[in-house]
């Protein structure tokens, strides 16, 4: 079976976790924890990264430091992967679920602006939704597929409520928005996950990366436990959020090919691209047609994950992704909407036509950076037989 994102780690791991090995610092102390934060930053055009044990701590984190109170609304898209609900969830505030644009898939501003213009009363300093009298703390929009939301329109937002910016760039590590990286793309702060389907990985793991110094400052120390001094004085019930050292050397090694990596996902892209808009054009009129993921004028995706939207099916029944499986290719369907999902059944939701009309008909298929040609025309070849055919 091609899988449809493995890691790929032929650079200099192996080498680096001899190194942790050899020197004993396997755990929450040594050199490479620093190093990744340096280097992190660095490449993300940002002024600090903190490392975190993952990509759900380092939202968790993020959320909380700019202010994310218990009781309190976190405005998110519904269409995400459900870390990006459970973080907010892990500070006890609750997530108000919006719709996407169909340009990026990501949270839609205007729908944003409009709701809090018409559904919200500004007092006591605040922005407060009238239906349920919580406070509106934050805005989280996703880079869905490794694609920035519209970022200056969400700063603007922000800015004019005065309301913390904070991205789920999970998946979005080489993206850029109007030629910024993520450090420049004017969140607050930007959250990263380097779990092992992601364009890079550290074994598990993540990162809030951003220039704020205050704000990091304090996530680093309520992400290593508080503490304010040596011998087991702690100043705040801090968490136990550390990157090892022993992830931090894969993500060292990791983060020396990422330019590798991320061209090596455009290129997969841009094949499945070329080959499945040619068969759009000849095929109109048998079987399935498809489309291919959204790409703004306004972004630079790192293409994390690529595939086709199926112009008239529906992938809940399983026999699309069950024909590419029988045939060798490891296609899967993409996030279910959170408004479906029951823990966030009954959260506070927007309206969300383009998520609900979407969401069934994403396919995604295989895009390892290691994916070879031959892998990739035989990728090619079975999506033309099981939905051109
Ligand atoms: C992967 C991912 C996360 C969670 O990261 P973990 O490291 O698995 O905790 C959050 N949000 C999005 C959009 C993701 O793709």
């Amino acid at each position: 079976m091609i899988p449809l994102a493995v890691p790929n780690l032929s650079g200099n791991e192996a080498q680096y976790l001899q190194e942790c090995i050899r020197t004993t610092f396997v755990s929450s102390v040594g050199p490479f924890v620093d190093r990744f934060e340096t280097e992190l930053a660095a490449y993300c055009q940002a002024n600090a990264a903190v490392a975190c044990a993952s990509g759900t701590a380092a939202l968790h984190t993020a959320l909380h430091v700019c202010g994310v109170e218990p009781g309190s609304l976190v405005i998110m898209p519904s269409w995400t992967f459900i870390a990006t609900a459970n973080a907010v969830s892990q500070c006890n505030a609750v997530p108000w679920l919006f719709d996407v644009e169909e340009e990026s898939w990501c949270l839609d501003p205007r729908k944003v602006f409009e709701a809090l213009k018409r559904d919200c009363d500004l007092r006591d300093g605040g922005v407060f939704r009238k239906k349920c009298g919580r406070r509106v703390s934050a805005i989280l929009p996703v880079y869905t597929l490794g694609h920035p939301a519209d970022m200056d329109a969400f700063r603007e937002i922000c800015d004019s409520f005065s309301i913390p910016l904070i991205a789920d760039a999970a998946a979005a590590l080489g993206a850029s928005y109007k030629s910024n990286g993520l450090g420049k793309m004017k969140a607050d702060l930007s959250c990263l996950s380097f779990n092992g389907n992601k364009i890079m990985t550290s074994g598990g793991g993540g990162a809030i990366v951003g220039n704020d110094e205050a704000l990091l400052s304090r996530a680093k120390h309520l992400t290593t436990t508080a503490r304010s001094g040596a011998d087991y004085t702690h100043d705040e019930a801090g968490f136990n959020y550390r990157m090892t050292n022993v992830e931090a050397a894969i993500g060292c090694a990791q983060l020396e090919r990422i330019d590798a990596f991320v061209s090596s996902k455009q290129q997969i892209d841009q094949r499945y691209r070329n080959a499945l808009l040619k068969v759009k054009g000849s095929n109109r009129n048998r079987g399935e047609s498809v489309t291919p993921f959204p790409l703004a004028s306004w972004a630079f995706s790192n293409c994390w994950l690529t595939g086709v939207v199926l112009e008239t099916g529906d992938l809940r029944d399983g026999k699309i992704v069950a024909a590419f499986h029988e045939r060798g290719v490891g296609a899967r369907p993409f996030w279910k909407p959170m408004h479906l999902q029951s823990p966030y059944a009954h959260a506070p939701l927007e309206p969300t036509p383009i998520t609900d009309a979407l969401w069934p008909r994403v396919l995604t298929l295989p895009c390892s950076t290691n994916l070879s040609l031959e892998e990739g025309a035989t990728v090619i070849r079975v999506a033309e037989e099981v939905l051109l055919s």
